[in-house]
């Protein structure tokens, strides 16, 4: 007989994935159903239900990628960027470059506009960089830039980049669940999140919604998109299909399984209800850190993502030692600090389920333990 895998019950504190609700995961298990088979397709009509609260949004164009966070920013610049066009990506962390990147690839001409790691985007510097780029077709941001902590108003760099007639994409990947996001009312043209951060679900889906312009848009687009897999038209087909759909791939059942539940808890919650509980959490945690351990974060008031904190790692003190102390001794997984802040912070969060005033406590308990050797 072989030994069946048995993973440690760790408490996953880092910037995702977070911990998955325990009704998710009996869900996971429950028997598998065909792509196509009519109940199946129910439940897909339901997830798209679901996820129209979740956005706020109305559009019609809302549902799931198989596959993570990435595969939804794909998407969105593979379907709004046309080889030559101008797109500008406001940087300011991790993600946000790693969208210069793919529009790079796709033979978009991108324009930076670029804050420093740790500050939210600059509306300002939005305007400017459009002022002196009138032709651009399309604008990309991070709502919550999960390598920096900062969290920008993208309602605002919206406003500014529809003035000028832009597109707008939004990467809502770790603001989804936890924070305010108001798709419609923010008239954001595309956006993609995950599954395993504010929906407290495994990670390896992606969901999405296109605006009526974003999907006119690539209906009449000059060139062919540059991906099949991500190919708007044909996606519409598999979750729009009139009264039937058209096979694209053979989705993982057992994961929209764990979807429509994750969403279902968050509909029970009431979504405004589970943004309070991710502020209030998130508020005790920072407060405790900072009265009980004199930790600091470095992203100032105002700015911050709420549930997700980057906390400066005080001087003489071995950062990745105290994740592995915490994590052998405490079974607590909290994150490292990535590209500009390697090795100068740690991640701290407090996402879905996982946000909490029990872990608020477990958190600060045991990183009071392993800091005072
Ligand atoms: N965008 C942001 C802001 C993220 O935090 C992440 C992952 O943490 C991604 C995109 C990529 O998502 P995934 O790792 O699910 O592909």
């Amino acid at each position: 007989m072989h030994n069946s895998f048995k993973p440690i019950d760790r408490v996953l504190m880092g910037p995702g994935p977070a911990n998955v609700h325990p009704q998710v995961l009996e869900a996971l298990s429950k028997p598998t159903l065909g792509h196509l088979d009519p109940q199946f397709i129910e439940l897909m009509d339901e997830i798209k239900l679901l996820l129209k609260y979740i956005f706020k949004t109305e559009s019609e164009h809302t549902f799931v990628l198989s596959g993570p966070g990435s595969l939804g920013m794909e998407a969105c610049l593979v379907n709004l960027v046309e080889p030559g066009s101008k797109v500008i990506v406001c940087v300011a962390g991790y993600f946000a470059n790693r969208m210069t990147q793919i529009v790079s690839k796709l033979g978009g001409r991108v324009v930076v506009v670029k804050d420093d790691w740790g500050r939210a985007v600059d509306p300002q510097k939005l305007a400017s960089a459009l002022k002196d780029n009138p032709d651009t077709k399309v604008v990309a941001f991070v709502h919550a830039e999960t390598s920096t902590g900062a969290l920008s108003n993208i309602n605002l760099l919206s406003e500014i980049a529809h003035k000028s007639g832009a597109l707008v994409i939004a990467d809502v990947v770790t603001s989804l669940g936890a924070v305010d996001v108001y798709v419609d009312d923010w008239q954001l043209d595309a956006v993609y999140s995950c599954s395993q951060k504010g929906l407290a679900c495994v990670a390896g889906m992606s969901p999405v919604s296109f605006s009526e312009r974003a999907v006119h848009f690539v209906k009449n687009r000059k060139t062919q998109v540059q991906s099949w897999f991500n190919d708007l038209n044909l996606l519409e087909g598999y979750w729009n299909g009139p009264g039937k759909r058209a096979y694209h791939h053979t989705a993982p059942s057992n994961h929209y399984y764990g979807l429509h539940e994750a969403l279902m808890i968050l509909k029970d919650e009431g979504i405004e209800n589970a943004w309070k509980r991710h502020r209030e959490n998130s508020a005790k945690l920072i407060s405790k850190l900072k009265s009980q351990l004199g930790l600091e974060p470095i992203v100032p008031d105002g700015e911050r993502i709420p549930h997700l904190l980057t906390i400066k790692v005080p001087e003489g003190i071995d950062e990745a030692k105290v994740r592995s102390e915490l994590l052998a001794k405490h079974n607590l997984e909290i994150g490292a600090g990535l590209g500009e802040l390697a090795g100068k912070v740690w991640r701290i969060g407090l996402m879905g389920y996982n946000s909490n005033e029990k872990l608020v406590d477990f958190c600060v308990n045991s990183l009071k333990d392993v800091l005072k050797k």
